[in-house]
């Protein structure tokens, strides 16, 4: 749990900006030919010759997306970094560069940055990106991180979401919900330790639950797996949000609708127990709990026997014409509108 009381702390004053910078960044250094200039000078240069530039961005807000009360510095690093990556790899592109910025209030002591800083090189090492460059400057209360991430594809792989047709199967990586159910067990800790400091949690068996919520994999083996198995997907978006709301999106964006089948939708055990504990209906949570950070796509049915059978991808659904709406199938076989209910949205209802 983060605690800035110990005594032998460094306050940030004692750096100052520019020897807080050297201090945060003098680990980096570049592994890809396209990296022309790093951190050092005004800007960075890049150089990605034939290949199209993907770019994104995502910001987090102490209070907001993360609660440094269960949530190490060391996993926040990790998972800003997944959070923008996953981005890059919703395109069916390589995610090869980030810009990190940064925000903290003056109750973060440095060794609190370093923390945060080793699970951003932690992650830029495991997923082969490098940071080059970005700002620090000051909060007057929290801490705010800025990434923006930089990937390539070439022009004929970039997956947008707008290109899938009626007929097309709805495909999903990995499986569903286990992130938000990983929150809800450290809420639920969070609020045990306050009323009795001296708790000891025993959390072996939502293991896997937490990992999904504190340090999430984005999924870089998606766009090589999907080369390698000679698919392109017609569409294809991440999961951060919860699966209903991205699969709308790529029905609007594509102008389509979908069936979408209760009962094929892939849960974890974890997540089927731990919903029965907290009494909670597990399809409701793979379809509105957020940042699960699997990839959703869809491919023409020609293409169904090359993943036919591939552990990472499970089938969920088909596209249908505009017209035919979106929907979900129940286990009873009933047809029922498919809504957007974001894991805000969720929380905001609680
Ligand atoms: P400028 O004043 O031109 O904005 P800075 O002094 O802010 O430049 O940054 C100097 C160099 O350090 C730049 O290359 C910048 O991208 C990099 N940099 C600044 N802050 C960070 C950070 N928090 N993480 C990584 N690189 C950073
Ligand atoms: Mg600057």
């Amino acid at each position: 749990m983060f605690d800035n009381s110990e005594p032998t702390k460094t306050s940030l004053s004692e750096l100052g900006e520019f020897g807080l910078i050297d201090h945060l960044t003098k680990n980096f250094s570049p592994k890809h030919s396209s990296t022309i200039k790093a951190i050092g000078d005004d800007a960075a240069v890049l150089d990605f010759k034939d290949k199209q530039t993907l770019v994104s961005t995502d910001m987090l807000v102490e209070g907001v997306h993360f609660d440094l009360a269960y949530m190490p510095l060391k996993h926040l690093g990790y998972k800003s970094v997944m959070v923008n990556a996953s981005d890059i790899y919703a395109m069916n592109g390589k995610a090869t560069h980030i810009t990190v910025s940064i925000a903290p209030s003056n109750r973060f002591p440095v060794e609190a940055l370093e923390e945060l800083y080793a699970g951003i090189q932690l992650a830029a090492d495991l997923y082969n990106i490098d940071v080059i460059g970005g700002d620090t400057t000051s909060s007057t209360s929290g801490l705010f991180i800025s990434i923006s991430v930089f990937g390539e594809a070439k022009k004929e792989d970039v997956v947008y979401r707008s290109g899938a047709q009626a007929n097309d199967l709805l495909v999903v990586t990995g499986d569903l919900g286990a992130a938000y159910m990983g929150l809800q067990v450290l809420e639920r800790e969070k609020q045990v330790f306050k009323a009795n400091p001296n708790a000891q949690p025993d959390l072996d068996q939502y293991t896997y639950l937490i990992e999904r919520q504190l340090k999430p994999e984005a999924r870089k083996d998606i766009p090589p797996l999907l080369k390698e198995l000679g698919v392109k997907p017609t569409s294809m978006i991440d999961i951060s949000d919860g699966l209903s709301s991205e699969v709308i999106h790529l029905c609007k964006n594509s102008k389509t609708g979908v069936n979408l089948y209760e009962e094929k939708v892939p849960l974890d055990p974890a997540v089927i127990s731990v919903c029965e504990e907290f009494e909670l209906d597990s399809t409701m949570i793979a379809l509105s709990g957020g940042e699960d950070y699997e990839l959703l796509f869809t491919i023409s049915q020609s293409d169904f026997d090359k993943i036919k059978g591939n552990p990472n991808l499970t089938i969920i659904g088909h596209m249908t014409e505009e017209s035919a709406g979106m929907h979900l199938i129940t286990r009873a076989n009933q047809a029922i509108p498919l809504v957007a209910r974001g894991w805000n949205s969720m929380k905001s209802e609680e």
